[in-house]
């Protein structure tokens, strides 16, 4: 019984066969993170186990005492944690994004973090792994999710590029994942001008450098003279509407995120072209990697919890929601 070792507590998902939690959300001994993302990767472990990116990531964002002590660990690679056996598959989420493969008693677990199953140039793709227990988010856990192919959202942001040029288009983004994916579909496009950076993104974005995914020529825009007319200039979702965007010529608010596919968070935002591009599974990726896991119990642990588990009824698969505690509607 896969409960009686793996099963929600006080500080999140806790492993009892090898004494560890999974992406606690506040201090704990001993910690395994899936991702880099603030939900995920909290500061104040004693110990961590990572990937090298997700370590990387930590450190970049947190701080060198991010945790006590950083240990790496990368996919496929696997370590005996008490009595469990552990390792990393890649999660396809962001770069560094890993499921947790934890192997107990001739039982597996897989707790997969955040993942998504599309192609995505920055980071390593989604790693099917069969197992008995398939703990899963669910962050757009409802039919009418079903997010656009990219290369068509990138295609309508350069058509309005084209047809818009004396704008500015700033564009929202998520600072770790999100950024760097948009540049490399824009890059992948064939869009070789400078892409200009809120000063909030350029360190994450220097990180992806130092790991090999190549984003062309990146600028800030503190050292831009112009007001950036017809250029493209990426920002934080937070400062889409601040003061700061002020400087631009006429800016066309964009923003790239799978809620896009919800017209009144557009318009709430002020949002004027929405980009569906997600960082999360959709519908029917939630179904195809629970279906090709071939787990016959899933755990739900954040999004919308209700409609996956009705789901899963009517595939013949037990579900569960977990209902763990500080994972809200994910920023994407
Ligand atoms: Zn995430
Ligand atoms: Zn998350």
């Amino acid at each position: 019984m896969i409960e009686s070792w793996l099963y929600p507590a006080e500080r999140g998902l806790y492993c009892a066969a090898g004494d560890f939690y999974i992406d606690p959300h506040s201090p704990v001994d001993r910690a395994v993170v899936t991702h880099g993302h603030a939900d995920h990767a909290r500061p104040g472990h004693d110990h961590v186990l990572a990937t090298p990116e997700t370590t990387r990531i930590m450190q970049v964002r947190l701080g060198e005492a991010a945790a006590g002590r950083f240990q790496s660990l990368s996919y496929g690679e696997s370590l005996r944690i008490g009595a469990a056996e552990v390792s990393l598959a890649p999660a396809g989420h962001v770069i560094g994004s890993a499921q947790v493969v934890i192997t107990h008693g001739g039982e597996r677990a897989v707790v997969s973090g955040d993942y998504k199953r599309r192609v995505d140039p920055t980071c390593t793709p989604f790693e099917v792994v069969p197992c008995d227990v398939f703990v899963t988010e669910a962050t757009f856990g409802l039919p009418v999710f079903r997010h656009e192919p990219d290369h068509s959202e990138i295609a309508r942001l350069l058509a309005s590029l084209e047809h818009v040029s004396e704008r500015s288009h700033l564009i929202g983004v998520y600072g770790l994942g999100k950024c760097q994916r948009l540049i490399a579909l824009l890059r992948q496009a064939g869009y070789d001008k400078p892409i200009w950076l809120h000063g909030a993104l350029v360190a994450m974005c220097d990180l992806y450098g130092e790991l090999g995914i190549a984003l062309g020529d990146l600028r800030q825009v503190s050292d831009a003279d112009g007001a950036l007319a017809g250029e493209i200039v990426l920002c934080p979702p937070s400062a889409l509407n601040d003061r700061w965007s002020r400087r631009m010529a006429e800016p066309l608010v964009v923003l790239a995120s799978g809620w896009m596919r919800v017209r009144a968070r557009a318009r709430q935002r002020g949002v004027e072209l929405p980009l569906v591009i997600s960082d999360h599974a959709d519908w029917p990726e939630l179904i195809a990697t629970i279906t090709e896991t071939q787990a016959e119990e899933v755990w739900v642990t954040h999004g919308r919890e209700e409609a996956l588990v009705h789901q899963l009824e009517l595939m013949g698969r037990r579900g569960r929601a977990l209902a763990l505690v500080g994972r809200e509607d994910e920023p994407d």
